[in-house]
């Protein structure tokens, strides 16, 4: 595995959530109990490796030594999981969602609790977005998968999946066939032919349970971003009231703008966007969030980045809220006290009230009278 620390720029990277704030390790006095001047410094540091994405970790601590205690932290964590929840690959004496795939149709496969509680995740998410969240549609998504890989290595090669190529993969995709026995510690998928895909939640979760750990550790202040799940522990120790997250404009070939900052204190900011992961074929983007009524990608929304105190949840619901209809998500955000900005395609914003109050288009488009 591949890593940096670096005090310096945080790297322009391609994902959907970026962090535009000081690029050098600031010294400042900073109070953290009263009577208690501590010096807090910031530092950065980044690895490659876990989740197909590169993982910033940004803190304030007292010294380097502290804050590479916690990045081993986070990075021990991100690993661990990304092992347990890896759909494509194979390790030593590790039970994961490939081995689950593996004995479809079979016994029960008995898992690691990380496994249970991330298969339990997908079941209330399947039930929280009416089936909208399915990770049974790991067939569907591994054709588009497929497709996607050739269209990238030559674009000569791109194509669409037709329907009847993409329905005949699918077979069983209801989340209910997957049987999971906690007390046994046991998941059975209950058809031959049903394959998960965790894509759509696994981030988020690993950042939530990585976050935990690195705060039970001693952690006070910092900042996890996992490809544009970003989770945010404490105030930022440089005298600021809140984090400051940039929300990185859907790539349009002008490169990465800045569409809005956003204050944060503690909790997660999650984005999906048809940015991320997509093929061309003809003037259509054919992006990897799949409609699992129509098994296409999901159409009508660009981007939409969701707020929720924990990152597993934002995760699961920033997928949902690309692919329900707007007024759906709208009310879906809303009854799972979490907030939201949409990109639509039609190039127009909407926001939550509480996710205007914490950004900075929502603030001047409210001092404007709007
Ligand atoms: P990202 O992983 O790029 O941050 P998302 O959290 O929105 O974005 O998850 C997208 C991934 O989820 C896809 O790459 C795919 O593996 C999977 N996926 C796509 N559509 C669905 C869906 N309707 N239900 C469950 N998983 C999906
Ligand atoms: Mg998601």
């Amino acid at each position: 595995m591949r890593m940096r620390i670096a005090r310096a720029a945080i790297a322009a990277l391609a994902v959907a959530v970026i962090l535009p704030f000081s690029v050098f390790a600031a010294l400042g006095k900073v109070w953290l109990t009263p009577g208690a001047p501590v010096q807090a410094k910031k530092f950065s540091a980044e690895f490659f490796g876990t989740f197909d994405t590169v993982v910033s970790f940004t803190a304030f601590t007292k010294d380097e030594a502290e804050f590479e205690k916690y990045l081993e932290v986070v990075r021990d964590e991100m690993t661990r999981l990304h092992r347990l929840f890896d759909i494509y690959n194979d390790y030593e004496g590790i039970v994961n969602i490939k081995s689950v795939n593996e004995a479809a149709g079979m016994a029960p496969l008995k898992v690691p609790p990380e496994v249970l509680d991330l298969l339990e995740t997908a079941k209330e998410a399947y039930a929280d977005t009416g089936g909208a969240v399915n990770v049974a549609l790991g067939p569907a998504l591994s054709v588009w998968h497929g497709y996607r890989e050739r269209a990238l290595a030559n674009s000569a090669n791109a194509r669409v999946p037709s329907y009847a190529e993409l329905s005949s993969a699918s077979g069983h995709m209801s989340l209910d066939d997957m049987e999971i026995d906690r007390e046994n510690s046991t998941v059975r998928l209950r058809y031959p032919d049903m394959r998960l895909d965790v894509g759509a939640i696994a981030k988020g979760f690993a950042v939530q349970r990585a976050v935990e750990r690195v705060k039970e550790a001693g952690l006070k202040s910092g900042i996890v971003n996992a490809g544009g799940n970003v989770a945010v522990v404490g105030l930022p120790l440089d005298g600021r009231e809140a984090w400051s997250i940039g929300v990185q404009a859907p790539d349009d070939g002008t490169g990465s703008r800045v569409i809005d900052v956003l204050s944060l204190t503690d909790g997660a900011a999650v984005t999906s966007g048809n940015y991320q992961r997509y093929f061309i074929v003809g003037d259509t983007r054919y992006h990897h969030i799949i409609d699992p009524d129509t098994l296409y990608p999901a159409k009508g929304i660009k981007a939409v980045t969701v707020l929720h105190p924990d990152s597993t949840r934002a995760d699961v619901l920033s997928t949902a809220a690309f692919i329900l209809p707007y007024a759906e998500a709208r009310d879906m955000i809303a009854k799972h006290g979490a907030e939201a900005v949409w990109l639509l395609e039609d190039g127009r914003l909407e926001m939550t009230e509480g996710y205007r109050r914490l950004s900075r288009a929502g603030r001047s488009a409210g001092m404007r009278g709007k």
